[in-house]
C-alpha cells in the first residue's frame, strides 16, 4: 500500500512516516503543497494524508485539484485544533475522514486501516437508492422525481445514510456528521431527524431501520 504524506512540519511527518513505515505501508513524504500536487498527478496512491496548512499550496486546494481531476484516492485530512469550519470545508471539498492535532499515533492508524479497506473514495455526483436519488454536489434529493426540500442536517443524514447502504452506521457517527453544523445539538437530534426522514419517505420502498443500541440503516424494499 502506498501512502503520500503531505505535511510540511517535519518532525510531525518523520513521525508519521516511521509510524506508517512500521505498519509496512511504503511512504512518500511531500513537505509542501506544490511537490504534493505534482506527486499526485505523477503517482497511484492509495492513501493521502493531508495536513491543511501548506507553503506553496494550501492542502484545500490540493484535495479540490484531485477531486476536480477525478482521482478518487482516500484523503485523511489533518486539522487545527478547534477547525471546526476547516473540517467541514475539507469535507466538502472531497475528504473522506479528518483527525485534530494533536493525535494519537494509534487512533491515525487505526483509520488509515478503516480507509484503505473502504477502498477509494465515492466521488460520485449522484447516488440512487430505489426511488430516491441524492446529487452529492448539489446537495439535493429527490424521490419518484419530486424534489424533496431537505434542511441541511436532514440531508446530511440521509446522505450518510445512503452512502453506507445497507450497512448499519451507528448513532455517534451521525451525531459527529451533525455537530459539524452546529455545536448545539440535542441529545435526541439524530432521532428527531430520522423520524422526519421517514415520514418523507413513507411508501416510497426506502426504508430507515433501526437497529436497536446501534443505529440506523437505510435500504429498498421494493
Ligand atoms: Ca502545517
Amino acid at each position: 500500500m502506498n501512502v503520500l504524506i503531505v505535511e510540511d512540519d517535519k518532525l510531525l511527518a518523520d513521525g508519521l512516516k516511521s509510524a506508517l513505515e512500521r505498519a509496512s505501508y511504503k511512504v512518500t513524504h511531500a513537505g509542501n503543497g506544490l511537490v504534493a500536487d505534482q506527486q499526485l498527478r505523477a503517482y497511484e496512491f492509495d492513501l493521502v494524508v493531508l495536513d491543511l496548512g501548506l507553503p506553496d499550496m494550501d492542502g484545500l486546494e490540493v484535495l479540490r485539484a484531485l477531486r476536480q481531476r477525478k482521482q478518487a484516492v482516500p484523503v485523511l485530512v489533518l486539522t487545527a485544533r478547534d477547525g471546526m469550519d476547516q473540517q467541514i470545508e475539507s469535507l466538502d471539498a472531497g475528504a473522506d475522514d479528518y483527525m485534530e492535532k494533536p493525535f494519537d499515533l494509534r487512533e491515525l492508524q487505526a483509520r488509515v486501516r478503516a480507509l484503505l479497506r473502504r477502498g477509494t473514495a465515492e466521488i460520485r455526483e449522484k447516488v440512487e437508492l430505489g426511488s430516491l436519488q441524492l446529487d452529492l454536489f448539489q446537495r439535493t434529493a429527490t424521490l419518484d422525481g419530486k424534489l424533496l426540500e431537505l434542511p441541511v442536517r436532514e440531508f446530511e443524514v440521509l446522505e450518510t445514510l445512503v452512502l453506507q447502504s445497507p450497512r448499519v452506521v451507528g448513532k455517534a457517527r451521525l451525531n459527529q456528521r451533525l455537530a459539524l453544523h452546529s455545536e448545539d445539538i440535542g441529545p435526541n437530534a439524530v432521532e428527531v431527524y430520522i423520524h422526519r426522514l421517514r415520514r418523507r419517505l413513507d411508501l416510497s420502498g426506502v426504508f430507515i431501520r433501526t437497529v436497536r443500541g446501534v443505529g440506523y440503516s437505510i435500504e429498498n424494499l421494493k
